[in-house]
């Protein structure tokens, strides 16, 4: 046996050595600034008078119908693998492949698996494995350390594991490199490196009926053997790239953000990026700082939003460090909050439980109809379009980037951003917005990238291009009974799931934070408790019923799936705009993202008093 692998001799089980070393010193970084400037803290007033009229409603129709079949993605293959590289970890730690079993494998060593392990852990099932394709936990915060990077959450809510671990963040929005020390910490803390096979891709997940085992082999030639298999691998996992014709002949530097390489020196650097996503909106008025010229290709811009950076005070230190349950307390005041931009504005006083509310409530004399509720949100998230996009003329000075810079869709519809820097980076001299909108980069050469006939040389062309929604590769190679995939098994009948946690045909398998998977607010961390939360529950109940194996019945898949599809349509005008969100306009209504609010919750209670939709067998072995 390696010494990556060894035996604990007092409980049977192995345990693991593979988290490997960081590789450079020079992967480091911060993110939101504090800026102090008044005027870039806060949105101007509302423009007097706006109304979401037809005029209105008709440039927001024509902004939309423009970039109808624009967006067009590519997989990293062929001549674009490399991009994929691990630029972060020192090689893999050797390792034999292993051909054993364990009762749980998890795959994702992010929040999600982290949150899991200490769940699980409390609950009393300890033989849990976790494969993790990076060289260290973290996930989505391993992946992505471009500079700028932060969480849009609070962090005080979205952290997972703070009381238990003891530790208050910096920052009101930490920056990426200390969420990835916070991952590091649970982990040690927690004992989770010692359970983990980190460069561990799972590469075909398959049920066998007869042992009522699923078969879990990798890219390290592992074939383990598990009762259970949840899936926490994420949800914007999979890095893409747009396919722009050329792109394979640049001969300079390029990389995706989400291997920011950080031995390509910048400075002073012609430097393009390509995307103005959430991604690009952080890593842009970092990159300003260095380089020497900055060449933002932009087809659709993001909304801008002040983000008002701070640090923690000393006194909310004192308060929390002698208050248990004060995370969790605030996390849950964080959850019932049901509007996007008032979760991420993040009242103080409210989250703190100092006041009741976020906001007053209007009091109606009659209970509005669905259409008039449905008008009354539109006409709320124009006016609030209309500030934002006030904000740009207020600080943007170049009058035809500014008009470039503005958004025309309702708010959120695309992944709203926040930044009190990025505006102003485009009034420094070396900064130029090319606007490629409305079907954005179509060419590129060995040089740089082309557009409109005008050639930008460049020696670093960074893809801020994002990564697929709700769908990682991992669906494609999971095979249930009858040898369907899970990916030909949605194809055929339509994303089908009960709760995003269960798909029928697939026993024993639990999907986390997938398509479907409610559970939450818009704090990504509460899915996972409430996710974490359901699994446990559903493996002790399994443990009291002396069952080994549970699959869904396809009636109740079917009641809830129609579920998705119906509150998809109807919450569908807040969301009519081209994004990753809708399947860049294409996708089924309810196959992606869940927007049934805390109906999720009703079913889940539902499920759980009448155990109506689980179908129970006893353990094959
Ligand atoms: P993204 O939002 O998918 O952005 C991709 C960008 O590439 C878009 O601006 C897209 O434009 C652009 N693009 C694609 N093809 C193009 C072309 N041919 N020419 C010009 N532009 C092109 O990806 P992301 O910025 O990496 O963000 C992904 C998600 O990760 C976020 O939405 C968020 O959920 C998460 N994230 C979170 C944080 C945080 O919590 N702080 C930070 C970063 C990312 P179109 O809009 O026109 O398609």
């Amino acid at each position: 046996m390696s010494e990556a692998v060894r035996i604990d001799p007092e409980t049977g089980l192995k345990v693991f050595k593979t988290r490997a070393a960081k590789a450079s010193e020079k992967i480091a970084g911060k993110g939101y600034s504090v800026v102090t400037d008044q005027k870039l803290r806060e949105l101007p007033q509302m423009p007097a008078g706006a109304t979401f009229n037809a005029e209105e409603q008709a440039k927001y129709r024509a902004f939309k119908e423009a970039r109808a079949g624009a967006a067009d993605y590519m997989a990293m293959e062929g001549n674009f693998k490399k991009y994929l590289d691990d630029v972060y970890s020192e090689p893999p730690i050797p390792r034999e492949a292993l051909t054993d079993e364990c009762e749980i494998l998890v795959v994702g060593g992010g929040f999600g698996g982290l949150l899991l392990w200490h769940k699980l852990n409390e609950a009393g099932f300890t033989d849990v494995r976790f494969c993790e394709k990076g060289g260290d936990v973290g996930g989505t915060w391993y992946w992505n350390r471009y500079p700028g990077i932060a969480c849009d959450v609070e962090s005080y809510s979205y952290l997972p594991l703070l009381e238990e671990t003891g530790y208050i963040p910096s920052m009101k929005f930490a920056s990426g490199f200390e969420i990835l020390e916070h991952c590091q910490r649970m982990a040690e803390k927690f004992g989770f490196y010692d359970h983990c096979l980190f460069h561990t891709t799972v590469e075909a997940t398959t049920w066998d009926e007869e042992s009522g085992r699923w078969i879990v082999e990798t890219d390290r030639g592992d074939k383990m053997r598990a009762r259970f298999v949840i899936l926490a691998n994420g949800i914007l996992t999979t890095p893409k790239l747009a396919r722009i014709p050329g792109m394979e002949t640049f001969k300079g530097e390029s990389f995706h953000t989400s291997r920011w390489n950080y031995n390509i020196d910048l400075t002073g650097k012609r430097v393009g990026i390509i995307g103005t996503g959430a991604t690009a909106v952080q890593a842009i008025p970092e990159l300003a700082k260095v380089v020497g010229d900055l060449y933002v290709f932009q087809r659709t811009p993001s909304s801008i939003d002040v983000r008002d950076q701070r640090e923690t005070s000393r006194e909310e230190r004192e308060t929390w460090s002698k208050e248990p349950g004060w995370a969790r307390a605030r996390r849950e005041r964080f959850a019932r909050i049901s509007e996007v931009r008032a979760a991420v504005l993040a009242n103080d006083d409210y989250l703190a439980g100092k006041v009741k509310d976020f906001k007053e409530r209007k009091q109606y004399d009659r209970q509005l109809t669905p259409e008039e509720r449905m008008q009354k949100q539109l006409d709320s998230s124009f006016r609030l379009m209309e500030q934002i996009r006030a904000r740009v003329d207020a600080i943007v000075k170049d009058p035809k980037t500014a008009a470039a810079l503005k958004p025309y869709y309702p708010y959120g519809c695309k992944r709203p951003t926040f930044h009190d820097e990025y505006l102003p980076t485009f009034n420094l001299p070396h900064v130029h917005l090319v606007d490629t909108a409305p079907r954005g980069v179509n060419e590129i050469n060995e040089r740089g990238v082309v557009h409109d006939g005008v050639e930008y040389p460049l020696d670093v062309l960074i893809y801020a291009t994002g990564f697929q929604w709700m769908g990682t590769s991992t669906f494609q190679r999971i095979k249930g009974r009858g040898g369907r995939t899970l990916t030909e098994k949605w194809q055929t009948e339509g994303t089908r799931t009960f709760l995003g946690l269960h798909t029928s045909g697939f026993p024993n398998l639990f999907i986390v934070t997938g398509p479907q998977g409610g559970g939450g607010s818009f704090n990504f961390t509460d899915v996972i408790y409430a996710h974490a939360d359901y699994l446990i529950w559903m493996m002790q109940t399994m443990r009291e019923r002396g069952a080994g194996v549970v699959d869904v019945r396809k009636e109740p898949e079917d009641r809830y799936a129609e579920h998705c599809r119906e509150v998809d349509i109807a919450t569908a005008p807040l969301r009519d705009c081209i994004s990753y969100y809708n399947g860049e306009g294409k996708a089924a209504p309810g196959s992606l993202a869940y927007y049934g609010g805390r109906q999720w919750d009703r079913f889940r209670t539902e499920a759980q008093s009448s155990l109506e939709p689980y179908v129970f067998g006893t353990d094959a072995n």
